[in-house]
């Protein structure tokens, strides 16, 4: 129904400001219905995995991009009746690409005309709209991801996307994951900068004060962790950045291992369960010890590899797993 709507209509600025809404209040509140701070604009959210967002279609971006497929029928003067009807009622003898809104015309030729208009300014010109949209056709067809990427404004890409989606993270611990290496969780040093006072002390060690770079990598209880994990993957180095540890799996990645896809899933397992193990000591008070979180990436890595990797593999896997 959704799609119908968002085919014919442009969404109005309410009910578009409603779904953002909810979407937004999807990914950042909890059950309890209480607010989260929102630590990542809803913009940089809806960007692509390759500029570091989460890959979430913009709505509204999303339904001026529907709307073309009509903008396209006219253009191609498709055989399709709805074509037809639109030349004599609509059109008749007007150029469709000069055409203005005028009182009369219904809602939808509305949206086609508004969205048609916009398409112009966006492009600079007429040519060029019609250009981006005869870019964006494949197979005969007009691919609306295509038209909906050649229509966003690009941000700069990041060189560690592929480290962490891959079929082998969890897309849970990919989420926590890009947020941690963009330093958006919310630690205490960061809500101390928002404003908030609260004495910065980190909850898995309680000896220093808690930030990105010491919850996950220098606090000793997350080396311990970090140790068990690299014993257990057979890694002799020491992880000690983590956009550099990506950025070294992301190239890995090119050659389509399983290995690769092994130490992706492992280094955003280590990263979810810290984050959580943090989170359930200051908010539900209950601890675990480091060889239960070692014990718990390691079942959530193995289970997720093995469900992703092809059958000729598997026997090699469970091999190296169980050593
Ligand atoms: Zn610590």
């Amino acid at each position: 129904m959704e799609q119908y709507w968002c085919a014919t209509l442009l969404i109005p600025k309410g009910v578009h400001k409603l779904i953002t809404k909810f979407c937004r209040n999807f990914l950042w509140q909890p059950e309890d219905g209480k607010r989260k701070m929102i630590m990542k604009s809803w913009s940089s959210c809806c960007a692509p995995y390759q500029e570091g967002g989460y890959n979430i279609k913009e709505i509204l971006s999303w339904n001026k991009c529907i709307i073309c497929k009509w903008i396209w029928a006219i253009e191609t003067k498709s055989e399709s009746v709805w074509a037809a009807w639109n030349y004599k009622y609509n059109i008749k003898n007007e150029d469709f690409w000069a055409m203005e809104v005028k009182p009369h015309h219904s809602e939808s030729w509305r949206s086609i005309l508004l969205v048609k208009n916009e398409l112009i300014t966006r492009t600079g010109s007429i040519a060029e709209a019609k250009q981006v949209l005869f870019r964006s056709v494949q197979a005969g067809k007009l691919n609306l991801s295509l038209l909906y990427d050649y229509l966003r404004v690009p941000a700069v890409k990041i060189s560690w996307a592929k480290g962490v989606w891959n079929t082998a993270v969890l897309p849970k611990h990919g989420f926590i994951m890009v947020l941690a290496v963009q330093g958006k969780l919310a630690t205490v040093d960061k809500l101390n900068q928002k404003g908030q006072c609260i004495v910065n002390r980190c909850i898995l060690c309680k000896k220093d004060n808690e930030s990105h770079q010491h919850l996950f990598f220098k606090c000793s209880f997350a080396s311990t962790v970090w140790i068990g994990v690299l014993q257990w993957l057979r890694m002799s180095y020491r992880t000690r950045n983590m956009r550099k540890e990506l950025q070294w799996i992301a190239r890995f990645q090119k050659r389509k291992h399983w290995k690769a896809r092994l130490y992706s899933s492992s280094l955003a397992a280590t990263v979810y369960c810290l984050w959580e193990e943090r989170n359930c000591r200051l908010f539900r008070e209950e601890e675990h010890s480091s060889e239960y979180i070692l014990k718990r990436i390691q079942y959530v890595v193995s289970v997720r590899l093995l469900f992703v990797t092809n059958s000729r593999y598997k026997n090699e896997v469970v091999d190296y797993l169980q050593c």
